[in-house]
């Protein structure tokens, strides 16, 4: 039996990133009449994990189940969100003989019957796509054509909006506790927040990202990981030269770029790999160490570290990734700007949409270990399956909670093997 007692039941969300925020949406498309929003900043929220100019929409997945929620979600990206997509397509590569993940998302697109190019070398991918001379060099795989990225903080933004005129109330205020009723802490009362007035609920929802597992006792159920983000700004004539080009993923050194961004011209460049730790104290639990992102005081007026460098074999793999993809000119750029940006990994890297375990109104809506953004405009659909105990079983174990989690490779990440980032930083 689903906890939320009635569609009159008084829902709070905190985190109005894309999990709270679609959350919110299917929840007020189902008839629920009271839900408010927290948040430390008005989305789209700047350190956030669901921001930035750019996020890979993509079917290629060794998972069916994601890549059949892709599908679903493309309807949104074609339609509603159309206006935050482009589908210029992917282009994913390994090197000759590491085929893996490439064969696996290769397969399971091709079961789903979208289109895809097939690339026996680099140099038939770069001769074919219009890339520079020695583009992709020792590199084979495939296009995905029904691929491209979506304008992440614009989508973000048309979601809010969209939760405000359906009813949700925003409250601009950091969460500093979830209250626990005084007769033991199987039940939540309501919310602390930074000013120490309390919003009471009869359900808390905690969409908190990369900040979750310090503000919920989740024992390091999820972990907080750093991911490096480079901006490279191109020429007029680069823009010319290049705008064209399908997003670029190589799945063994874990680079992704993306094609001009049509607005300002810059190239975003990341890499989707193990990521870094930053260990400080959890809220939920005194005396316990949690990963999560450097803290940020919105109503103390901080604003987000700005970076133009990044951690050295985070520098070394973008540039190398922009050689691949736009040559060495574009390579040895200065950064315009960089990022750490945050993933809230899982062990197994599913959702993780459930009550937390012995308390029958707290409900945890995170996980996104790096690869949800695409989901935006079909996520909370699954969120409020999950709430209401009405998705089908299997997805229920897949996105509910483990007692015994089994740690598994994501065979989609590259790059080097997990560490702090004050240690990569000093590298
Ligand atoms: C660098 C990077 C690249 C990515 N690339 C892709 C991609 O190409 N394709 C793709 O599909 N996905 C991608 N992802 C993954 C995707 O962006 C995330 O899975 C998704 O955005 C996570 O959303 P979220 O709502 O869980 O987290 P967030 O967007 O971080 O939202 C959590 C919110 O909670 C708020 N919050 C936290 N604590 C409190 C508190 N105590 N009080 C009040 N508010 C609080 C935060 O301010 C924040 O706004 C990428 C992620 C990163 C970091």
């Amino acid at each position: 039996m689903s906890p939320v007692q009635s569609k009159t039941s008084k829902i709070a969300i905190i985190g109005c990133g894309e999990f709270g925020l679609s959350t919110a949406y299917y929840l007020l498309l189902a008839g629920y009449k009271s839900v408010t929003l927290f948040d430390r900043s008005t989305p789209p929220v700047p350190d956030g994990s669901s921001v930035d100019i750019s996020r890979i929409v993509r079917a290629d997945y060794d998972d069916v189940v994601y890549a059949r929620m892709v599908v679903e979600a493309l309807e949104g990206w074609h339609g509603e969100y159309s206006e935050y997509y482009s589908e210029c397509g992917l282009l994913c590569m390994t090197p000759d003989g590491n085929p893996k993940y490439l064969a696996d998302a290769l397969a399971t697109v091709s079961a789903l019957g979208l289109p895809v190019m097939q690339f026996a070398s680099g140099e038939d991918a770069a001769k074919n796509l219009h890339l520079h001379n020695g583009a992709l060099q020792g590199l084979s795989g495939y296009l995905s054509r029904e691929a491209g990225w979506a304008y992440a903080s614009k989508a973000v933004g048309y979601l809010f909006n969209k939760c405000l005129e359906l009813g949700a109330v925003f409250v601009p205020k950091a969460v500093s506790e979830i209250v626990y009723s005084t007769d033991g802490p199987t039940t939540v009362t309501g919310l602390k927040l930074e000013d120490r007035t309390v919003f009471p609920a009869d359900l808390v929802i905690a969409a908190t990202g990369a900040w979750t597992d310090s503000l919920v006792p989740l024992s390091s159920r999820t972990l907080a990981t750093g991911q490096p983000v480079a901006f490279v700004q191109l020429t007029d004539a680069e823009y010319e030269a290049t705008k064209h080009l399908p997003v670029y993923i190589n799945f063994v050194s874990g680079f992704y770029a993306f094609p001009p961004h049509p607005e300002s011209k810059i190239v975003k460049a990341a890499r989707h790999s193990y990521g870094y730790t930053n260990y400080l104290p959890a809220i939920s639990e005194q005396g316990r160490m949690s990963s999560q992102p450097p803290s940020v005081c919105y109503s103390q007026g901080e604003v987000p570290e700005a970076r133009t460098h990044l951690p050295k074999d985070a520098d070394d793999c973008i540039r190398k990734g922009l050689e691949e993809y736009l040559g060495a000119n574009i390579a040895s750029r200065h950064f315009s700007k960089a990022r750490i940006c945050w993933y809230n990994d899982t062990p197994s890297h599913d959702f993780l949409f459930d009550y937390m375990p012995g308390v029958s109104n707290l409900f945890i809506a995170t996980g996104g270990s790096g690869h949800a953004f695409k989901f935006l405009p079909v996520l909370g659909k699954y969120v409020v399956g999950c709430l209401e105990k009405t998705l089908d079983e299997c997805l229920l174990a897949k996105f509910g909670w483990r007692d015994e989690v089994i740690k598994t490779e994501d065979e989609s990440r590259g790059g080097t093997p997990i560490m702090s980032l004050q240690d990569a930083e000093l590298a």
